[in-house]
């Protein structure tokens, strides 16, 4: 998707938004809103690329290309800077003619060694709206003449030159006169497309001016325009009651002019909260009233590493923070710890205003960030003095990133949800010791920007190793990590991507750890792997199984597997503990019919010779070799071969089965497909768990959920309807729809709507009668055996039962009269 139209002459922006560590999207950005709007009133084009499922490097290079403009600007941040740089040079590589400029905070004060260290053509300096529309109407040999630019070719000069340091005659007049922001109009203005992400941040002031004005390069909009930006923000924000982050706020020293600012979200206060971000200077007790009086409910306060008796904050300001979690509407806070490069000063203080603060319960450890104070060493770690070392590990919590976890769980029960896959390989898999080493960038191939390589052989765990603890720049708390390091040095030797490369360390029999790249882990993450027979014997206590992946690689496991799924489609219920809380290793072949994503490739498994295949433990598709389109092929031609010869298309249980088609030694097709038809309801069987997972992480309404209190209704099992299934009968019920007891409580699942309704019992009876393929007179004589009413209540209460049950989509077809 694109922002705007472009005619090939105008200019492509980029943003990447880190979405979660290490994981982004293409998106928009304020700033980018401000270059646009700016375009826009010269009569020229600027094209936002937007893009929230990235592919790989080469077919997001291929889309940027598609948009036509030769001038390419990336929104550079501390954060995304690794994607920047690899991006651009791929940009470079693919069309000589590209011109790639990097814009933004960190582009304005980075220093020039960036242009031995990276491809860019230049940095934009100042004032980016005006500067990048100078360059689009500028011959690109005089790129090293305009204002607020320091081109390659300019490198050790001033940018602009000298005679054109200084601001031009427009700029000046802005910067001496009305506020500088407010000459760029527009913005918020064009904002009426409803298919526009909601932007919930607006400028009090940045950091992009001209550094050779008074006001040191920080440009500021006047309190009424911040008035009007507010007002159109909270409109076209499409919430009742959004929080707005005020950017720039922490930039305005002069005490008039915040409060000047103050008294604008003021008087907004009833339509939006605020977020600000504040030295800790303002964390005295009259201020901190005076942002909570204005709407703040969001206060990010910046602590330097070092700080002096007289600047911790005082008892009765602390007291108000904590005060401030009893209250119905509390202001939350945050702290980013800031590094002025300073190592004398005493952190101790610091260290001991954080504990107080975290033990109080005023901030969350996990909360806190880091920061360089020079906006140019932004993209160095800030490693942290022992004192404030010892406070952030005590307190960090146990807490695994679970996005991360997410992922690596899909990528080893073979789930993957179908708008997470296509335009790359989500996860590789090195399952040995490559013979020959190749090197990294032949992954970049297949590899999509937010993929990750997993390790799953022959690693070492140095958690023991001495290590120290930072925060680095794309916003994650880190132990250093040697293997790491290795890996990301030699993937930025031959100039791959490396997005994620996770580690699975075998520590003795089944125990294994997770380390997921470098990230900070105060608790390993242990995963016990084994084999799905071994899972019963080792059994202790049903409700407490730890975290825990089951492979099935021998006919012992099937049978085990193969008799819990009977268990299930006998009595609704499950044997073990391990069946919801394990993850079965390659859980897509015995699911429904959607669960095989083979043909898209989201994994690729790559053994010690070099071969790929896309399924674990089973036949090679190719070898790293070929390229992602010739795997792609082969899969899709194997599985489609595999398909006709089977008979799918005519199969009975066609409709409910995933149909493998890359099958592991130990089974082969005429066995698969006969266990399929024996166990036909063995879908259901794993759609289940899936969906009790699903609901115990996102949902409270599983609270107390034990393997002993549940039941689920089956078309082969029901507990309060009375009869049997009889012979070819059709359930009237949706597949989408999930009837289970806990206890004694109905309760019914729709994963259509996502909805869960509690239910009476005699609801629960009509349900399960109609999931049995109950005709109307059958599940009246059931209603009326049960609970003794009449003819005509019973009536009555199948027929608003049917209406509730049609209105929340959970009937496929009406109940027959007979
Ligand atoms: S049981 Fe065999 S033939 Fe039937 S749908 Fe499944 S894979 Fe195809
Ligand atoms: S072929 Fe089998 S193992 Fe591979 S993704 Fe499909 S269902 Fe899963």
């Amino acid at each position: 998707m694109v922002l705007g139209l472009s005619f090939g002459n105008g200019i492509t922006l980029i943003h990447f938004e880190q979405q979660k560590p290490r994981l982004f999207t293409a998106g928009d950005h304020l700033d980018c809103r401000y270059i646009r709007a700016f375009f826009k009133r010269q009569g020229m084009t600027a094209t936002q690329y937007i893009e929230p499922n990235l592919s790989n490097i080469y077919d997001t290079t291929a889309d940027i290309a598609a948009m036509g403009n030769e001038i390419i600007a990336l929104h550079v941040t501390p954060s995304n800077y690794r994607l920047c740089k690899r991006l651009t040079s791929t940009l470079k590589e693919q069309e000589g003619r590209n011109r790639v400029i990097w814009f933004g905070n960190l582009a304005a004060v980075i220093g020039e060694e960036v242009f031995g260290e990276t491809e860019v053509d230049g940095l934009v300096r100042w004032s980016p709206e005006r500067t990048l529309s100078r360059l689009v109407n500028t011959e690109v040999e005089g790129w090293s003449a305009v204002n607020g630019f320091t081109s390659r070719t300019m490198v050790g000069r001033k940018p602009g030159g000298d005679s054109q340091a200084l601001p031009t005659e427009e700029e000046a007049a802005a910067a001496a006169g009305v506020m500088e922001l407010d000459e760029l109009t527009g913005v918020w203005e064009d904002t009426s497309d409803r298919r526009r992400v909601a932007m919930l941040s607006v400028k009090c002031a940045d950091q992009l001016g001209n550094p050779h004005h008074v006001a040191q390069g920080i440009r500021r909009h006047s309190p009424e325009r911040l008035q009007r930006d507010l007002e159109l923000a909270v409109r076209t924000s499409r919430q009742t009651a959004p929080v707005i982050t005020i950017e720039g706020f922490d930039l305005i020293r002069d005490e008039v002019q915040r409060e000047q600012i103050l008294e604008v979200l003021e008087e907004a206060v009833f339509k939006a909260g605020y977020k600000l971000t504040v030295p800790l200077e303002a964390c005295t007790y009259s201020m901190l009233e005076r942002f909570k009086q204005c709407g703040v409910e969001q206060l990010q306060i910046k602590v330097p590493l070092g700080i002096t008796p007289d600047a911790f904050p005082k008892d009765e300001a602390i007291n108000y923070m904590i005060w401030q979690r009893q209250t119905g509407q509390p202001m939350t806070f945050s702290v980013t710890l800031t590094d002025d490069g300073n190592r004398e000063a005493d952190p101790s203080l610091t260290a001991e205003l954080l504990h107080r603060w975290i033990t109080e319960g005023v901030i969350e450890a996990i909360s806190v960030r880091a920061e360089p104070m020079d906006r140019a060493k932004a993209i160095q770690p800030v490693i942290l003095p022992e004192a404030l070392a010892a406070v952030m590990l005590e307190h960090l919590t146990t807490e695994q990133p679970p996005v991360l976890l997410n992922e690596y769980t899909a990528y080893m029960t073979g789930y993957y949800p179908q708008q997470a896959i296509g335009g790359g390989v989500k996860h590789i898999g090195l399952t040995e010791p490559l013979e020959e080493e190749v090197p990294s960038n032949y992954f970049g191939e297949y590899t999509a920007l937010n993929s990750a390589l997993i390790y799953e052989y022959n690693q070492v765990y140095r958690g023991e190793n001495p290590s120290y603890i930072y925060y680095d720049s794309d916003g994650v708390w880190k132990r250093s990590n040697r293997r790491f390091e290795e890996l990301s040095e030699a993937a930025d030797k031959e100039e791959y991507y490396l997005s994620n490369a996770h580690q699975v360390v075998q520590t003795e029999g089944t125990e294994y750890i997770l380390q997921l790249n470098d990230f900070l882990q105060v608790e390993p993450i242990r995963i016990r792997q084994m084999g799905y027979s071994e899972a019963a014997t080792r059994e202790q206590d049903k409700n407490n199984v730890e975290f825990q992946m089951l492979r099935i690689t021998s006919t012992e496991d099937l049978e085990a597997y193969l008799e819990d799924v009977d268990h299930f489609s006998r009595t609704g219920t499950f044997q073990h503990g391990y069946e919801i809380q394990s993850y079965l290793v390659d859980s897509c072949r015995w699911s429904g019919a959607q669960t095989c994503t083979v043909k898209q490739l989201p994994r690729l498994f790559v053994d010690g010779n070099q071969a790929v295949s896309g399924c674990r433990g089973c036949g090679a598709i190719g070898t790293l070799d070929d390229s992602m389109d010739r795997l792609l092929l082969q899969t899709a031609v194997v599985s489609d071969r595999e398909q006709l010869v089977r008979g799918c298309a005519t199969c009975e249980i066609s409709a409910s089965c995933t149909k493998c088609s890359f099958l592991p030694a130990y089974m082969n097709r005429q066995q698969y497909c006969n266990i399929r038809k024996k166990h036909n309801t063995m879908h259901l069987y794993m759609q289940t768990i899936e969906l009790l997972k699903g609901l115990n992480k996102y949902s409270q309404a599983l609270d107390g959920l034990s393997v002993d209190n549940f039941r689920m209704s089956l078309p082969t099992c029901t507990h309060k309807y009375p009869y049997e299934r009889r012979g070819n009968v059709r359930s009237a019920v949706a597949d989408t729809v999930f009837l289970f007891f806990i206890g004694e409580t109905p309760t019914v699942y729709q994963t259509a709507s996502q909805k869960l309704l509690k239910l009476s019992e005699p609801m629960a009876l009509l349900l399960e009668g109609m999931m049995a393929g109950a005709n109307r007179f059958e599940l009246k004589q059931a209603l009326r055996d049960r609970y003794q009413v009449e003819e005509e209540q019973a009536d009555q209460i199948i027929s608003q039962a049917t209406d509730l049950f049609m209105q929340e989509g959970c009937l496929k077809h009406p109940v027959a009269v007979l």
